[in-house]
């Protein structure tokens, strides 16, 4: 039985049935069995959460509240930090954004997701760096220069464009030399090494369920407490309010409850928890990284195909690959995998429009001076290079097989 719920074999438009090639993961993961299970298992307990006395309520906040320890054990939380669950990582970073300081400055790269770009307003934008080594060179010359001020770092650990991994510990190290904190985005990093986390020396951390294998709808804000005791309640409600008075106004509770008003998500926190403690200690990286491998060698082979990427070729990366096939409509392309083929990939920006755009440029030059430097033959031949102004995104995980990454290159083919 696997070990991830599938739809199975899907019909394709001649008519045939295959089984479902799921190259989409990194935007929404499918279930893992032990959640959906945990999730089955507590559901004829279902009541409410810390708003109640009885059997149901107890157990349900109990499980509540376990959910956030086994969080914040897994991110090696000390007595000063906090888990908050959120519905996403786009809430979390709203969320703290609402909580920094008056008078911090954010400090972002210009490569990040649209949730941890537009939440910071007035943030310092450093420009997307083309190395690892250059994210950390960058870091360390901008924080030297606000030198005196409260500063926040975000940055993302794995980019949900290229599958690079950034260099978060050692930007957590210049941040912290600098008397910076560091906020990071492990939306795309939790899914293939949530056992990392608790080594990124992050101060903050947002990731979300639904690309964890825990598709209930939640998702987390992990980190640092002072700030957020100290932040105005997110939602103003029941349970972030410790009393109200008569005439309206209310004290606000501290800890999580103050930033979770309303009835909290159960069933995505304990599914969560249960992917986090199913994975930690997993070895993803193995069959993983052979997929990229042979998925990259075989992009690599086809001529009118072109990698994204910011970082080198062969910078560290999770299975999440970006290419441009220019010529070809990409919305056209991702119709025809996924009705002649039974493939499911991502076609656009990604939510990362500045990054994919810039990218997208780079890699349809590299093909454009590749095709100039061939025959004039080759060159009438070549394609429409105006359509590529989308990019097509395969991305894997639990349950992605060879033979998935084999279908896909050959209908590329
Ligand atoms: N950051 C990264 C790197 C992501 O890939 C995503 C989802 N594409 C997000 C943030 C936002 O996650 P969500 O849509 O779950 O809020």
């Amino acid at each position: 039985m696997s070990e991830i719920l599938t739809p199975g074999e899907v019909k394709l438009r001649d008519g045939r049935s295959v089984g479902f090639a799921n190259l989409d993961v990194a935007a929404t993961a499918p279930c893992l069995r032990v959640v959906a299970d945990a999730v089955a298992d507590l559901l004829p307990y279902y009541g409410s959460v810390h708003r109640g006395a009885g059997a149901l309520s107890e157990r349900c906040t109990r499980e509540y509240e376990q959910a956030r320890e086994t969080v914040a054990d897994i991110l090696g939380h000390g007595p000063d930090d906090t888990v908050i669950f959120t519905r996403n990582t786009t809430d979390a970073f709203n969320l703290l954004a609402r909580a920094v300081p008056e008078g911090t400055t954010v400090v972002a790269f210009d490569a990040e997701h649209h949730a941890n770009l537009l939440p910071w307003r007035d943030a310092v934008r450093v420009p997307a760096p083309r190395s690892p080594q250059e994210a950390i060179e960058a870091l360390a010359r901008v924080l030297h220069g606000l030198k005196g001020r409260n500063v926040l770092v975000s940055v993302t650990a794995a980019s949900n464009v290229t599958g690079e991994v950034w260099p978060v510990a050692e930007l957590a190290e210049v941040a912290h030399r600098h008397g910076a904190r560091i906020a990071v985005d492990a939306a795309q990093l939790a899914p293939h090494a949530p056992g990392s986390l608790a080594g990124l020396g992050a101060d903050y951390i947002a990731f979300s369920g639904h690309k964890l294998y825990a598709p209930f709808g939640a998702g987390v804000l992990a980190g640092r407490a002072d700030w957020l005791d100290a932040a105005e309640p997110y939602l103003a409600g029941g349970g972030a309010s410790a009393h109200v008075a008569d005439d309206g106004t209310a004290r606000w509770a501290t800890g999580p409850a103050r930033h979770e008003a309303g009835t909290p998500n159960l069933l995505g926190a304990v599914a969560i928890a249960t992917a986090l403690r199913a994975l930690r200690d997993r070895d993803l990286a193995t069959t993983e990284q052979a997929l990229l491998r042979r998925l990259r060698a075989g992009l690599a082979a086809l001529p009118h195909v072109e990698e994204l990427r910011l970082f080198p070729a062969d910078a560290e990366r999770v299975g999440i690959v970006s290419f441009t096939v220019p010529g070809r409509d990409p919305g056209e392309l991702a119709v025809t995998l996924g009705r002649d083929h039974g493939i499911g990939v991502r076609t656009g920006l990604f939510c990362a429009h500045p990054l994919t755009r810039r990218l997208l440029a780079e890699a349809t030059g590299r093909l454009e001076s590749g095709i100039s430097e061939k025959s004039e033959k080759s060159r009438r031949g070549a394609p429409d290079f105006s359509q590529s102004a989308q990019a097509v995104r395969a991305s894997f995980g639990i349950g992605t097989t060879e033979e998935h990454i084999d279908r896909l290159l050959a209908a590329l083919q």
